[in-house]
């Protein structure tokens, strides 16, 4: 059943990455400071006027995802028309380097099994491209699963996650409903739990029923090191728990890393939970 796999196919990923529908970031900022030297190219008195360039307002509620984990939402005093209802999502490189994810539309919700009044600012990952390169940072994803809803700062969290082990196989198998419910799960609520599959030794990524790989079973089709990178790259975004299973190769059994006992129906997919980014919000 190929029902909630809308872009990712095991044939497409054997294309190489630029191949697929993919997001750059802007170059808008060095055109315009072009332009203003192009015009007045001879005099001192254009410095000011280029650091209004360079310093242009923001005019969205943005989220600046840091590569050492560091997760700020920087509100704005007044956002566009044009920006309001949706969020921007930008990765910033241990250089400093921005790379813009792209601006994605707000649910606004009432909490699921919150007060009254209580809101979650839910994203539904199917607007979100499947695909993303700049340089050398990358990720591809699917998603296998009708609950494709993840929270505000918990898509800044797979952003960062993605960006960290630049993987093209990362297999999602849910986080929430749009309501913010998780039938059949009960603990997927409000976007901060989610599932993944796990990561296989040949890289493939395919999508339906019957696609997870199951530890269990076939230990030895699991990519242990990368699948442990990539547990920790959800750690450091901030899952501070994940529930999983055991494998044996070799007639060793090991955990996971941020694994600590096999969970009952855990061996064909990781679960995150316990979500606590280190956040911060500043309002300008
Ligand atoms: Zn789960």
């Amino acid at each position: 059943m190929l029902l909630f796999c809308t872009t990712a196919t095991a044939a497409k990923l054997s294309l190489p990455i630029d191949s697929l529908a993919t997001r750059t970031g802007t170059t808008t900022k060095s055109a315009a400071k072009a332009t203003l030297f192009r015009r007045n190219p001879d005099t001192t008195a254009n410095k000011p006027k280029l650091n209004a360039v360079v310093k242009q307002k923001v005019e969205i509620v943005t989220y600046k995802i840091y590569f050492n984990g560091k997760i700020i939402k920087v509100i704005p005093k007044k956002v566009k028309e044009e920006f309001k209802g949706k969020y921007r999502y930008v990765y910033i490189d241990k250089k400093g380097k921005k790379y813009e994810l792209g601006d994605y539309k707000i649910y606004k919700i009432q909490k699921y099994r919150g007060e009254a009044g209580e809101i979650v600012n839910l994203v539904n990952l199917e607007e979100v491209p499947k695909s993303y390169k700049n340089g050398t940072f990358q990720y591809h994803f699917n998603m296998d699963s009708p609950r494709s809803y993840v929270n505000e700062q918990t898509l800044a969290s797979f952003f960062g996650a993605m960006l960290e082990v630049n993987y093209l196989d990362i297999g999602c198998n849910g986080f929430s409903h749009k309501d913010g419910s998780s039938k059949p799960s009960r603990s997927h609520i409000n976007g901060n739990n989610g599932d993944f599959k796990y990561l296989r030794a040949d890289k493939t990524l395919e999508c339906g029923v019957g696609t997870s790989l199951n530890i269990n079973k076939a230990a030895d089709s699991l990519d242990y090191r990368r699948q442990n990178k990539w547990n920790d790259a959800l750690y450091k975004f901030g899952w501070k728990k994940m529930l999983g299973w055991t494998v044996t190769v070799n007639k060793k059994t090991k955990f996971l890393h941020h694994i600590t006992h096999k969970t009952t129906n855990h061996h064909h997919h990781l679960h995150v939970q316990n979500y606590e980014p280190h956040f911060k919000e500043i309002k300008l």
